[in-house]
């Protein structure tokens, strides 16, 4: 089960004016019971705790079809992984906090790939909305969690 259906999204993926404008390579949820997930079976890459303010977030690398991904949470309160764990994509990696540049608790998760070559890649371009960014490509959080389960 996606855990990411019972969020409430607050800020889509995609192009924005208010209140920060650019585009946004991730999703933004209230969380539920503070619980920020992993967003993709694999190991833990990252899991960084600021001391002045920055953000806290948690990085975890998964495979899919020959195709390496990233899922990052960013503005942590906690973070309960540390580098190197295994996570499925429905662990609770931190308790969902308001750390860094933002204007109150929210979970930003965003996925992105380096791999643009894979034919996966492209396909997955083809199927929900993406935004190739320099050397990498950013993916919705959501669709790309059901295509993961279903894989
Ligand atoms: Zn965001």
């Amino acid at each position: 089960m996606n855990p990411y259906l019972n969020l409430h999204p607050t800020s889509p993926f995609g192009e924005r004016t208010n209140p920060i404008s650019g585009f946004h390579p991730g999703c933004d949820y209230r969380p539920v019971d503070k619980k920020t997930y992993a967003g993709i079976s694999g190991i833990v890459t990252r899991a960084e705790r600021g001391s002045h303010g920055e953000v806290f977030f948690v990085q975890v690398q998964g495979k899919i079809k020959d195709t390496i991904f990233y899922a990052n949470s960013y503005h942590n309160e906690n973070n309960f992984v540390q580098k190197g764990e295994s996570v499925s994509f429905d662990t609770v990696v931190a308790e969902s906090g308001a750390t860094g540049i933002t204007t109150g608790i929210h979970i930003h998760h965003e996925i992105r790939s380096y791999n643009l070559s894979s034919p996966f890649i492209k396909k997955l371009m083809g199927l929900i909305p993406s935004h190739i960014e320099g050397n990498h490509v950013f993916l919705t959080l959501i669709n790309f969690i059901n295509i993961s389960i279903v894989k």
